[in-house]
């Protein structure tokens, strides 16, 4: 045997070997320790699981003895053997991963059970439906997840059964029933599983299931091994981030039953509520049953409180273990348990997965209840997860016509077309279009439908179904058990029975996930407030930051939106979104200009609407700074595409048009083709229109400047601060920065108002970064535009990276992440080193960022690191900053007091 260590009895474990023993295994070795009631079994490492695959899907060398040590040892444990024909152990086969990952891999119920240990198991339990009900579960679960044979043909095979006897569930099924279902369903394995592909099942040419228990063990465990390459459990990894050679572990354990009668039963709780945090226990549970029946959503589930009905002591009990479970693990949990004849058994634990809602919640109430200090409340709450309360709902002050109700499973409001599948969903979503994924109950096979969908319904199933479930933990609004939709997915439609409305894909509907409601046509959506727990959440989170956060907006509402959200200012204010609209022909007329009599008639039209646009936004951050940036993007963007403006001239000629009057349109396609660039973004774009141009930055300069001073003279706080793009040269900047002193001192000088605007750069390329000691000696500030540095960095263009090779990159691991999502180290180093040298030049100087990545937590966190002032996103994002900012302080303390 070799030295490593692979395989560990639940008792050898505990909570802090997640990575080793993945999530599940190292909880289940948890309670063991606790002393509570777990079914005995031993987890086979994580790591095994990458040996595995790495070695090319072969038992690493020293595996098979050490699983047999550990057989060995449970059977002492339990009194019985494995595939005994007297009294055999069975066991479960479960995979279990350092992260959950919720019905991404694949479980086996009931291993152990042949032809010869299914008589021993009804002599035991005096039960022979029972048994043979555990055998063709079995033999159903084994086929389907090892031998990968198509589920449906065991479910067509129970459907007939059914039929034939005349009832209506599996419960009502005899024992000779189900042995006869034994026996089709070993037909099914032997007619649909290739030889070749199992040699080790084969007999004179054609496939039998296993009857060697040895052999069901060693082939579930390599079935999990291998589910962790399975399509949805790559996909949930992308989405999740999970990185992909973790592995996961195998645990396998001794099997109870929730389905010997009506003093069994099997259930799935939370300590509290996962949806809204309340207080109380949460969750399901089904009298006979086994727990695959509750997750699969075939029978009606009872709510957990009336389990007092049923079974008053195991009740009771089972609230001690929940209670003990939560003041342990400080932290609301999540529970899987069964009861064997009058006694609790626990399956599963872990840190419950909660909506956005519920885990601000919880975090507050902790702190009330002082079981977490507030450091750790503003820990746990996950910035990116905030996101789901930033999402729309439907507008109170619409009307419509609920067309069926479900269950509010997951929160938000969405519109969209239906669609049925999750091809189709994908397909819809590359068009551009938005779509509401509608299904019977999702699987873990839709995952990528899930993916792309605005929000999903579903018809069946409760809400720890698994669109419940996976829906809740990517953020997206979900209706669940809207039982009057018969969704009919091969003709793509949905009949709402009692509503004479046949649903067909492209539909619009609406669906609002925290009410339950589901209508047809499209519903207003209004956006969220912050208030309450998100309020008491986000104020701790500003005691403990350093690092301030401002907004990127360009409009009165935005600047609005951004201040309520929290937003200190706004940090990058977009002009060019003002020269659009109708203000485009201004702009036309500026840029086409044949003398400067039209281009100054053009330029003082543009002074006026400026001038307005910057009054309403110094007006709504009135008291805190407002980074205006000048004109950024080239010229021609603002002018007709040359290629439509080619073919209306080509169609005139062809219709006989004359010169005369195609003479304008000629003239406009030459100057709009002499101002075309080989590489507009490397082009004149950024300061350089500023030097080329001066009356256009003359002009945005005193729009400013004139809309401070009239605010100021009427008692108002205006902070202006004045932004050049894409300098690459302390020289362009200081041309400008001088250019602009002469305009502001000439305006203030005419309204008669002191007003100090500092004037900064935005650092966006690498020579920025490079040479930041020098440039910083003429700004006031640095705002790091990451989106472009990020472009020029890598010189990858933003615009198409997406859409072209970022995928495959993505996919072949070559890069880890978007690099224009979150920020790469690369750039970080760049953005480092501008922090560095700017300072070393200019002491006083002023460090923001203003690109995408101002809004994402994770990169919040690194520009922590390297000492930023401030960060600016989207105002939506600005709550999620300051979380992320407050975290990376108390991560770092924490960090701090562990080396220690
Ligand atoms: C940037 O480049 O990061 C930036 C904020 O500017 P824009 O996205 O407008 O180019
Ligand atoms: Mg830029």
């Amino acid at each position: 045997m070799s030295d490593v260590k692979r395989v560990y009895a639940f008792r050898e474990g505990d909570a802090s070997m997640k990575y080793v023993l993945g999530g599940k295994g190292a909880n289940l070795a948890e309670m063991t320790k606790l002393g509570l009631p777990v079914p005995p079994g031993f987890t086979i490492t994580c790591e095994t699981c990458v040996e595995y695959s790495q070695g090319g899907n072969v038992f690493p060398e020293g595996l098979q003895a050490e699983i047999d040590q550990h057989v060995a040892d449970l059977e002492g444990q339990m009194g019985k053997r494995l595939g005994d024909a007297g009294d055999p152990l069975l066991v479960s086969v479960r995979s279990g991963a350092a992260f959950s990952m919720p019905g991404m891999m694949d479980t086996i119920l009931n291993l152990g059970l042949n032809d010869t240990s299914v008589r021993g198991l009804i002599a035991q339990t005096g039960n022979d439906r029972f048994a043979w009900d555990s055998y063709r579960r079995f033999v159903q679960m084994f086929s389907k997840v090892v031998l990968d044979v198509e589920g449906d043909l065991f479910e067509n095979a129970l459907t007939t059964m059914r039929q034939a006897r005349g009832v209506t569930s599996d419960n009502e099924l005899s024992a000779e029933d189900l042995e006869r279902l034994v026996a089709q369903f070993m037909e099914i394995v032997g007619s649909h599983v290739s030889a070749d592909e199992f040699p080790v099942l084969a007999e004179d040419g054609r496939v039998a299931f296993p009857q060697d228990v040895q052999l069901q063990l060693r082939l579930a465990i390599e079935a999990v091994f291998k589910s962790w390459m399975n399509r949805r459990a790559i996909d949930y990894r992308r989405l999740y981030r999970i990185p992909d050679d973790l592995g996961t572990a195998v645990n396998v354990q001794t099997m109870v039953f929730g389905n010997k009668g009506d003093s069994s039963a099997t259930g799935v709780a939370f300590t509290r509520n996962p949806a809204d945090g309340t207080k109380e226990f949460y969750g399901d549970f089904l009298v006979n049953a086994q727990g695959e029946d509750v997750v699969a959503g075939i029978r009606n589930t009872t709510p957990i409180a009336e389990l007092h009905d049923v079974m008053p002591e195991v009740a009771a009990e089972l609230e001690g273990v929940f209670t003990a479970l939560e003041n342990h693990y400080r932290d609301m949990c999540d529970i899987e348990f069964t009861i064997e004849q009058d006694r609790l058994w626990m399956l599963q634990t872990r840190v419950g997965k909660r909506t956005a809602k519920a885990a601000l919640k919880i975090a507050v109430d902790m702190v009330n209840e002082s079981l977490i200090e507030r450091e750790e409340a503003v820990l746990r709450v996950d910035p990116g997860q905030l996101d789901q309360l930033l999402h729309p709902q439907f507008d109170t002050e619409a009307t419509y016509e609920t067309l069926a109700k479900g269950l509010n499973a997951s929160p938000g409001a969405a519109v969209g077309e239906v669609v049925f599948t999750a091809d189709d969903a994908v397909a819809a979503v590359a068009e551009g279009r938005k779509v509401i994924l509608v299904r019977w109950e999702t699987t873990p096979d839709d995952l990528h439908g899930m993916i792309a969908a605005e929000g999903i319904l579903t018809s069946h199933g409760g809400k720890t179904s698994h669109a419940a479930v996976v829906a809740r933990g990517m953020g997206k609004p979900c209706v669940c058990g809207a039982e009057k939709l018969k969704i009919d997915a091969g003709r793509k439609r949905a009949v709402v029975s009692g509503a004479d409305v046949t649903l067909s894909e492209g539909d619009i509907i609406s669906i609002d996930g925290t009410t339950g409601t589901v209508v047809l046509g499209s519903v207003d959506l209004v956006e969220p407030e912050v208030s309450g727990d998100f309020d008491t959440i986000l104020g701790w989170a500003d005691e403990f930051r350093t690092m301030g956060v401002r907004a990127n907006a360009d409009t009165p509402d935005d600047a609005a939106l951004g201040r309520k959200f929290g937003a200190a200012g706004i940090g990058l204010c977009r002009t060019e979104h003002m020269f659009l609209g109708d203000r485009k022909s201004i702009v036309q007329d500026m840029i086409l200009a044949q003398d400067d009599a039209a281009r100054n008639a053009a330029l003082a039209q543009l002074l006026d609407v400026q001038t307005e646009d910057y009054l309403g936004i110094f007006e709504a951050m009135d008291g805190l700074p407002v980074t205006v940036r000048l004109l950024d993007p080239p010229l021609h963007e603002f002018l007709d595409d040359p290629r439509e403006l080619a073919i209306e001239i080509a169609r005139a000629e062809c219709a006989g048009a004359s010169d005369a009057e195609l003479a304008a349109k000629r003239k406009l396609l030459e100057q709009i083709d002499h101002m075309a660039e080989a590489n507009p973004m490397l082009g004149l774009r950024g300061c350089r229109l500023g030097i080329m141009h001066p009356e256009i930055y003359a002009m945005q300069v005193r729009a400013i400047t004139r809309a401070a001073c009239q605010l100021k003279n009427e008692g108002k706080d205006p902070r202006p601060e004045i932004m050049i793009p894409l300098v690459a040269l302390k020289d362009e900047l200081k041309t400008l920065r001088d250019e602009s002193e002469k305009v502001l001192a000439d305006v203030t000088a005419e309204c008669g108002t002191e007003i100090d605007i500092p004037i900064g750069t935005m650092i966006e390329l690498p020579r920025a970064a490079l040479m930041a000691e020098r440039i910083s000696k003429v700004a006031d500030f640095f705002s790091f535009g990451t989106n472009d540095l990020t472009q020029t960095t890598f010189g990858f263009s933003r615009d198409d990276i997406e859409s072209k090779f970022l995928p495959r990159y993505l996919e072949r691991k070559i890069l880890p992440r978007n690099p224009f999502e979150t920020i790469d180290d690369g750039v970080t180093k760049l953005v480092e080193m501008g922090c560095k040298l700017g300072r070393e030049g200019n002491p006083g100087i002023k460090l923001g960022v203003c690109g995408e990545h101002g809004g994402d937590p994770e990169s919040v966190k690194v520009f922590y690191k390297i000492g930023l002032d401030y960060v600016s996103c989207s105002p939506y994002r600005v709550p999620l900053a300051r979380l992320a900012a407050a975290q990376a302080v108390l991560a770092e303390k924490t960090a701090g007091s562990d080396n220690k």
